[in-house]
């Protein structure tokens, strides 16, 4: 090989690897790929992940698929840059609830940065499929439970109970995801008290009857996200 095709070669190897990292750079991952994007929880229906973003962290690029319901755990300044786009920062107060697909539309790709002073902690629920089998979702006695939002797929109720408080007794049809955004004592209708701590969630099938009494001595707020 003469010494003209060795400086070729490796010009080209260069150019090619400088292109390449250019690339990388501008690449991203799923959001379940992305290191404080947990996926805590997973079935047919639905994706749950625990996002915990420390003060000073900046995320990977991710792309998000679905909709996702955000329930803000702690809140805290942000910012979001999607692809190629404005960075737009944000204050999240705890307790926040909000739609992804209010923000943008779907698939999205983006990073995110906490630039706040606590973590940044969020519940994310994503509804992979619709239900629609003509079932009403909720039924009973629905008292301290507000309807805070509504869409196609899911409908949203926030639970806030002071001690001793408690909600009327009712039935779900379908299956929802219920997320304690406060810590504290919470006693089922048949009277056993579950220690609960904020950011505790668990998917639920559907096809129960219960209530929620606040046994402890702080107020407590309890989402429940329904699938419709
Ligand atoms: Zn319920």
């Amino acid at each position: 090989m003469d010494r003209l095709v060795m400086f070729r070669n490796f010009f080209s190897s260069v150019v090619l690897s400088l292109f390449c990292s250019a690339l990388y750079a501008e690449d991203w991952v799923p959001v379940y790929e992305e290191p404080r994007h947990k996926l805590a929880f997973e079935n047919d229906h639905a994706m749950i992940l625990d996002v915990n973003l420390p003060p000073g962290y900046v995320s990977l690029y991710h792309e998000h698929k679905i909709d996702l319901l955000y329930v803000t755990i702690v809140g805290t300044k942000v910012w979001a840059k999607p692809l190629g786009g404005e960075r737009r920062e944000a204050d999240v107060k705890t307790g926040d609830l909000r739609f992804s697909s209010d923000n943008h539309g779907l698939p999205h790709v983006h990073r995110v940065g906490n630039i706040g002073t606590t973590p940044f902690h969020v519940i994310g629920i994503g509804i992979k499929d619709k239900i629609s089998n003509n079932a009403t979702a909720l039924e009973g006695n629905t008292s301290a439970m507000a309807l805070v939002m509504e869409k196609p797929h899911a409908s949203v109720y926030r639970i806030h109970l002071q001690p001793g408080e408690k909600t009327g007794l009712h039935s779900h049809h379908l299956p929802y995801t219920k997320v304690y955004q406060s810590a504290g004592q919470v006693s089922d209708s048949n009277g056993n008290i579950q220690q609960v701590e904020a950011g505790d969630f668990s998917w639920q099938a559907g096809g129960e009857r219960h209530s929620y009494e606040n046994a402890g001595d702080n107020e407590i707020t309890i989402i429940e996200m329904l699938w419709r």
